[in-house]
């Protein structure tokens, strides 16, 4: 691991986009392989301290305060901070980047513990997009998710949220063990009688080393089978797009205007800054990720050396091969002139059989000078995007 990283420096012009992590939740769900630590509160002065070194190393050089068009804090839960944690968290930010007018502000939060007071910090530090993470309107899922709300909260919270943060997102979790499609199907209708802009839906995934994937290996988790959760899918699409939201990404549907500006400049495989554990940058043409440990991260701090897991400067080809494949979960697709243009490479001289066969098992289609994935495309979206790199 190297480290002897040296500060940022990118030429003329920097990232408009920032991401910072905030890895400290009430509870560590038994899904979930995010960067976190769950009842390890004592660290989160040290966090504080911590990531405005990294701030300070990284940003060492560069225009101070820089702009950005967007921000996004995630965790973990950042409102698991306090409202004061919060305040110290914003002043950090607010040290180092300035939002440009008109830009989006972000942060991630839980319905449990999100208190007026903690809205109106965030209200009053600029944050102008909400995304909850509800994940169920259904009690009993949301037990075997381990979530700590019950839907009843969830619906009072996002109510309550919207009138200090009008444009609130919500994620929800389908495939759920134990889960029908009937519970589905209400989840949705329950969501669109609230004030939310943007939801985002996710199949349950069992990620190795969680108690989950255990579990689901142990029989004591029973997966819903392959055809169900297709189904569930699919009722989403069917739902939301009758309610008046554009599908715009494999997992992701928002009102007009609100798509997340954030997670578009991911899908546009342009360059971003990120700090805190996990978190990962491209900045220079260079991706690189801060250790996932938490604790490694703090103690590398606190010795003034920065920790970074994987560091990789890409090629023109894998930049290209990259693009494909983000650009290529957008349900507009990939623009192939655009693309050929930027990266100064003709697509089928770079991916031209995996196209072909893809093309010919009907996962992608070509519709003018887009190419995208297909309904069956989309229901294995990450195997089929994942051959283009
Ligand atoms: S609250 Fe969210 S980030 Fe925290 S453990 Fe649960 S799923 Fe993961």
């Amino acid at each position: 691991m190297p480290n002897d990283i040296s500060p940022v420096t990118t030429s003329a012009a920097y990232p408009t986009a920032l991401y910072v992590h905030v890895p400290f939740c009430l509870h560590h769900c038994g899904y979930c392989d995010f960067t976190l630590v769950a009842n390890r509160d004592h660290l989160i002065p040290e966090y504080l301290r911590m990531l405005e070194k990294e701030f300070a190393h990284r940003q060492n050089g560069l225009p101070q305060p820089l702009n950005v068009d967007t921000i996004f804090i995630g965790g973990g839960t950042p409102t698991h901070l306090s409202p004061r944690d919060l305040q110290s968290l914003f002043d950090v930010i607010h040290r180092w980047f300035v939002l440009n007018d008109g830009g989006e502000f972000s942060i991630e939060a839980n319905p449990d513990g999100l208190c007026d007071e903690r809205l109106t910090v965030l209200r009053d530090n600029g944050i102008n997009r909400l995304s909850l993470g509800v994940q169920s309107f259904d009690d009993t899922v949301l037990k075997t998710l381990e979530r700590k709300h019950t839907a009843a909260e969830a619906s009072q919270t996002i109510q309550r949220a919207a009138t200090f943060i009008p444009n609130v997102s919500v994620d929800l979790i389908f495939g759920v063990p134990g889960q029908t499609l009937e519970s589905w199907q209400q989840t949705l209708s329950d969501l669109l009688q609230l004030p939310v802009r943007h939801i985002s839906t996710y199949g349950l995934t069992y990620e190795q080393g969680t108690p989950f994937f255990r579990r689901a290996n142990a029989g004591s988790l029973k997966r819903l089978p392959d055809d169900l959760e297709a189904q569930m899918y699919r009722a989403g699409m069917a739902t939301l797009e009758t309610a008046g939201f554009e599908h715009y990404e494999v997992s992701n549907f928002a009102l007009p205007g609100f798509q997340c500006r954030h997670n578009n400049v991911y899908w546009d495989a342009d360059e971003y800054f990120a700090f805190g554990p996990g978190a990962a940058r491209y900045i220079g043409g260079v991706r690189s990720t801060n250790c996932r440990s938490v604790v490694k991260w703090l103690n590398s701090w606190k010795v003034d050396q920065p920790c970074e897991e994987d560091r990789e400067e890409l090629s023109p080809e894998d930049k290209a091969r990259e693009a494909i494949m983000l650009s290529m979960r957008r349900m507009q697709g990939l623009h192939i002139p655009s693309f050929e243009k930027r990266f100064q490479v003709s697509l089928h001289a770079l991916a031209g059989d995996a196209i072909v066969e893809h093309l010919r098992d009907g996962l992608l289609e070509q519709s003018g000078d887009f190419l995208r994935l297909t309904d069956s495309g989309l229901l294995i979206a990450d195997s089929v995007v994942c051959d283009f790199l």
